[in-house]
C-alpha cells in the first residue's frame, strides 16, 4: 500500500470520527463541550493531513512547520477535551504560547535541519501531549470506574511511546543503520496513524456513553424528592453492602414510617409534606453516617442499612435520627410542623445476605412500635421466639 492511500484513509476516517462525534454530541449535552472539542480537533488532523501531502507545495520549512503546528494543536485540542471531563477550563494563552514557541522553533532551526525536524523532533510534543492525555484519564474522577477508560489510556500511551520512539529511539537508530529506516519509519508511521485514528475516537466516544449510562442507571435508582435510593436501589445496591462492607460482624436495618403522615399532609399541604420527606432524609442521612445506605422505599417509609452495627448500636442511631428529625421539623424555616417517626429495628449475623428478610424483620419492629402509640422505636426479636410466641 503506498503512502498516499493511507493518508487518504487517514484523512477519511477523521472525517467520519469528526460527523459520529457531532452526531453523539446532540444526545449528550452534558458533555457537548467535550465531544466538540474532539470532533473540532479530528477535524483539524484532517486539515493537517491535507497539509502534510502538499507541504512541499509552500516555500522552504514553511509547509513542514505548518503542518506540525496544526497536528499539535488538534492534540491540544483533543487534551483538552479530556481534561474538560473533570471540569478544567481550555486555556488558549498558554496554548497559544506553546504553539508560537513550536513554530519560532521550527522557523529558528528547522530549516537547517528539515529531516530531522519533521521525522523526530516534530513527533516530541505529540508524545508529551498524548502522555499528559493518559495521565489525565488515569487520574479522571468523571471516568473512575469506567470499562472504557483502560481501553482509552491504553491508546494514548501507544501512540505517546510510538512518538516519543520517533523522537528519541529513531535518530539512534537511523544513525547506527542508516537512512534506510526512515521511509520503514514513515509507513509505519501512517498505519499507527490509521489505527489511532480509528480507536481514539471509539474510546473516547465510548467514554462519554458508558458515563450517560451509568448516570441514567443511578438516577434509575434514585428517588428523586430525597435523593436518597429508591426501593430499586436499596434492593440491587444494599446485598452488595452487606457483603462488601465488615465482614465478620453482624449488620442492621432501620425501618422507618413517618407518624400520621395523612394528617400532616392534610393539615399542612402538600408541598409541606414533600418538604418533610426531604428534610427526614437530609437527618437521617447526617445521623446515620457515611457508612449506612438509606432508601426511601416508597411514600413516607424509609430504610437504613447499617453495616457493622449490631442492634443496640442501630437503636442509638434510629434514637438519634428520631430526635434530630423531631427538632428539626419543629424549627424549620416556615414548617414548625410537629412531626415524629417511628422505628423498627432488626439484627442480621455476619453471614446472613438476606436484605428482604431483614427489612421484614425490622418491618414487624416497626409495626409494634405505631401499635405502641408511635414516636418510639422497638427491636426486632429474633424470628424463633416470633414464630413460637403465638402457640404459647
Ligand atoms: P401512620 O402513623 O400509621 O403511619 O399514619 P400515616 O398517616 O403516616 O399512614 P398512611 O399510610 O395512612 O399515610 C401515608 C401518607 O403519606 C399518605 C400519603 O398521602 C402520604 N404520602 C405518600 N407519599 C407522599 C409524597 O411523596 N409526598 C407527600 N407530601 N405525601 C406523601
Ligand atoms: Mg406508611
Ligand atoms: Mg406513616
Amino acid at each position: 500500500m503506498d503512502l498516499a492511500t493511507l493518508w487518504y484513509l487517514t484523512i477519511g476516517t477523521l472525517l467520519v470520527a469528526a460527523a459520529m462525534t457531532l452526531w453523539e454530541r446532540q444526545e449528550q449535552l452534558q458533555r457537548s463541550r467535550e465531544l466538540g472539542l474532539w470532533a473540532s480537533a479530528y477535524g483539524v488532523f484532517a486539515l493537517g493531513c491535507v497539509l502534510a501531502m502538499n507541504r512541499q507545495l509552500l516555500p522552504g520549512v514553511a509547509g513542514s512547520a505548518l503542518t506540525n503546528v496544526v497536528m499539535v494543536t488538534g492534540y491540544i485540542l483533543v487534551l483538552q477535551g479530556i481534561s474538560a471531563l473533570d471540569g478544567g477550563r481550555p486555556r488558549p494563552l498558554p496554548v497559544a504560547a506553546f504553539l508560537a514557541a513550536l513554530a519560532a522553533a521550527w522557523f529558528a532551526a528547522g530549516t537547517k535541519f528539515e529531516n530531522m525536524f519533521w521525522s523526530h523532533v516534530g513527533a516530541l510534543p505529540i508524545a508529551v501531549i498524548c502522555a499528559l492525555a493518559a495521565l489525565a484519564l488515569a487520574r479522571s474522577r468523571a471516568a473512575r470506574g469506567l470499562r472504557s477508560r483502560p481501553i482509552a489510556i491504553a491508546v494514548f500511551a501507544c501512540h505517546s511511546l510510538f512518538y516519543g520512539a520517533r523522537a528519541l529511539a529513531v535518530p539512534v537508530v537511523a544513525a547506527i543503520f542508516g537512512d534506510g529506516v526512515l521511509p520503514v519509519v514513515a509507513k509505519a508511521t501512517m498505519y499507527e496513524a490509521v489505527l489511532f485514528t480509528v480507536a481514539m475516537p471509539m474510546a473516547l466516544i465510548a467514554l462519554v456513553r458508558e458515563e450517560d449510562r451509568a448516570r441514567l442507571l443511578a438516577s434509575a435508582r434514585t428517588d428523586f424528592l430525597t435523593g436518597l435510593n429508591n426501593r430499586q436501589g436499596f434492593f440491587e445496591l444494599g446485598p452488595h453492602r452487606l457483603t462488601r462492607d465488615r465482614r465478620g460482624a453482624p449488620h442492621s436495618l432501620l425501618a422507618f414510617d413517618l407518624d400520621l403522615f395523612k394528617a400532616i399532609n392534610d393539615r399542612y399541604g402538600h408541598q409541606a409534606g414533600d418538604r418533610i420527606l426531604a428534610l427526614f432524609a437530609q437527618v437521617a442521612k447526617a445521623a446515620a453516617g457515611p457508612g449506612a445506605m438509606g432508601a426511601r422505599l416508597g411514600g413516607e417509609e424509609f430504610a437504613f442499612l447499617l453495616p457493622g452495627l449490631g442492634a443496640q448500636d442501630a437503636r442509638r442511631v434510629g434514637e438519634e435520627i428520631a430526635r434530630a428529625f423531631a427538632e428539626a421539623a419543629a424549627r424549620a424555616d416556615g414548617l414548625a410542623i410537629p412531626a415524629t417517626v417511628s422505628v423498627g429495628v432488626a439484627e442480621a449475623g455476619a453471614g446472613e445476605s438476606d436484605l428482604a428478610a431483614l427489612l421484614a424483620a425490622a418491618d414487624r419492629a416497626l409495626y409494634k412500635a405505631k401499635l405502641l402509640g408511635r414516636n418510639r422505636i422497638e427491636i426486632a426479636q429474633p424470628e424463633r421466639t416470633f414464630e413460637s410466641a403465638p402457640a404459647g
